[in-house]
């Protein structure tokens, strides 16, 4: 038996088998192409090798790998750099009149073959990594970094090195037990997503991998941070104690299904949902949230490889907007950027992409794209129920742009007879600090606003979600934070308008009472949270919490005002 440490996204604990993720087995098709397709083939060359520099430009540039890993990632940007590398593989396509693939497998089998007859010690380490590069741009070209799912039962717990937000939602689909990576954070997109699944998570397990093999029995204890290889038959049957035990609270949970979420001393809080994908509606439905808070759309945008249409776009809206009925669905426009990565919106490769092009940035600048998003929630608002959101939003400049445009789709669509709904209400995202700075301002320009807190923390205490190495400083409780959400929503209830926070502090317990104090209307969590935030609404005496405020708004540091809530 041994014990790694990590970090917990989500409480809980799973028992299972480990089914390690890892790269995919290749298969090349050999066949010749006429002489008429080199030219595609050649421009494919040039488009993937691109994407494959950026991506590990990114790489290179992410601290959380250690100095040594950066330098493997920058000695296979130079192998994709090398001249000769791009001459042999366009002269391979040209006179073999072979495929890209089978020109780069061709290529590098040859260099592989080569170093590993070198007697050289140093050398011959080059193997790994042509053998590592190959199998990068291969798996680029064939997009086959998508079907490694296919063999995982509904009793394992996968492991990986790490997981993008596309592919948490892809697991979403299988019937796992939980997830443990060796790197990654709890604040990144993915485990947000991860932690909507309601399933036990550990980050940031080092040496994981190094430790297990496929079927191997595991446990994640999601609530003090580790997991146990190889249990011993008592720590298991202990193990297996705590799991029916949590099981029996959560279906005590269930009976909160048809309770209000009205405070001890009567106030009634709207407790809403967050979605990432159309297919959490179910959820939605089942512990019946007062609505949809915050659907991140930007997830239609990601891992695939054209454009959602405005039709497409239109239905799924619909859809969702029908089923909710008589709640509402906020509706938060394209997100992209920053950890959400999208190869079809094109997005360069940056030195700080948090602070750079995401978001309403985004959408700003692709007028095309996001008209067709606006027209498509505006068609599909013929019920009345949709509501739309902009990330983002630094400070009423982007509102007056954005309202010009959604009068423009209007025009637009009146124009060609097509039937939409342009009673909706507006909000933006307060998750930047100038736009806390100039809430009063937002609020005037808008009809509602939303605390997006993951971004707010990110901003306010310059600390990188995505950075595991830094997230002792990531501190919801920071005086700073409590008094950003303060003067929000002062600024807010002064202009007549609501405010709900979307952001991870409206899903974790320790924080319910101390939001509601703060004068914040509605919370939008994971649906998995509702009901045991559910629960802490009901449990929560405002007035009684008030009496707190003062001292907690007065407080120097998070640690004053942990111990206070
Ligand atoms: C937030 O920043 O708190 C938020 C809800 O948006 P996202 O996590 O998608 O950035
Ligand atoms: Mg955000």
């Amino acid at each position: 038996m041994k014990k790694i440490k990590g970090n917990s996204v989500s409480s809980g604990v799973a028992i299972g088998k480990a089914k390690i993720i890892k790269k995919q087995e290749l298969h090349i098709e050999r066949k010749k192409i006429h002489r008429n397709e080199v030219k595609v083939e050649l421009s494919r060359f040039k488009e993937d090798i691109n994407f494959v520099i950026k991506e590990l430009d990114k790489l290179i540039q992410d601290y959380t790998y250690s100095k040594e890993n950066r330098d493997i990632l920058e000695s296979h940007k130079m192998i994709l750099q090398d001249p000769e590398f791009k001459n042999r593989i366009s002269k391979l396509i040209s006179d073999e009149l072979i495929t890209l693939e089978q020109a780069i497998n061709t290529y590098f089998n040859e260099a592989i073959d080569i170093f590993s007859s070198m007697s050289n010690k140093y050398l011959s380490h080059k193997v790994n990594d042509f053998e590592d590069v190959a199998y990068r741009l291969l798996s680029h070209i064939m997009d086959e970094r998508k079907d490694v799912l296919e063999d995982v039962d509904d009793n394992s717990i996968l492991i990986m090195e790490n997981i993008s937000p596309s592919f948490v939602t892809k697991v979403f689909e299988k019937n796992i037990q939980g997830l443990c990576t060796e790197r990654g954070s709890r604040n990144s997109h993915s485990s947000i997503i991860a932690r909507s699944m309601n399933l036990p998570m550990l980050v940031n397990t080092l040496g994981l991998l190094g430790n297990i093999n496929d079927g191997v029995d595991l446990i994640i204890d999601g609530n003090n941070d580790y997991v146990i290889i190889s249990p011993t038959k008592s720590v298991l049957e202990k193990y297996k104690a705590i799991y029916k035990e949590e099981q029996n609270v959560r279906k005590g949970l269930l009976k909160l299904i048809d309770v209000e979420s009205i405070t001890k001393d009567g106030k009634k809080i709207n407790l809403m949902s967050n979605i990432e994908i159309p297919q959490e509606i179910d959820q939605v439905l089942k512990y019946k949230s007062a609505g949809i808070g915050l659907f991140r759309t930007e997830f239609l945008f990601i891992d695939r490889e054209d454009l959602p249409t405005e039709e497409e776009q239109y239905e799924i809206y619909k859809n969702i907007a029908e089923q909710s009925l008589p709640n509402s669905v906020i509706i938060r426009t394209i997100d992209v950027g920053g950890d959400k990565l999208s190869n079809i919106l094109n997005i360069a490769y940056e030195e700080n992409p948090n602070l750079g092009y995401r978001g309403i940035r985004i959408s700003l600048q692709n007028i095309p794209i996001f008209k067709q998003q606006i027209k498509a929630i505006l068609r599909a608002n013929m019920n009345g129920n949709i509501k739309i959101m902009f990330p983002m939003i630094s400070g009423v400049n982007e509102l007056h742009k954005v309202k010009e445009i959604i009068e423009l789709c209007c025009d637009e669509l009146s124009t060609a007879g097509i039937p939409y709904n342009a009673d909706m209400e507006i909000g933006a995202m307060i998750e930047i600090p100038s736009a806390v700075i100039t809430s009063d301002s937002i609020a005037e320009e808008c009809d509602f606003l939303s605390i997006g807190t993951n971004d707010l923390i990110q901003y306010t205490l310059a600390v990188d979600r995505d950075n595991q190495s830094i997230s002792d400083y990531y501190k919801p409780t920071h005086p700073s934070i409590i008094r950003s959400i303060k003067l929000t929503v002062d600024n807010a209830h002064k202009m007549g308008k609501k405010v709900a926070v979307c952001g991870e502090m409206a899903s974790e317990i320790k924080y319910v009472k101390l939001l509601l104090a703060l004068g914040v209307d509605e919370l939008s969590v994971s649906p998995g949270r509702l009901l045991i935030i559910k629960k802490e609404i009901i449990d929560c005496d405002i007035a009684e919490m008030k009496t707190k405020l003062d001292k907690i708004l007065t407080c120097k540091t998070s640690k004053e005002i942990n111990k206070l809530i």
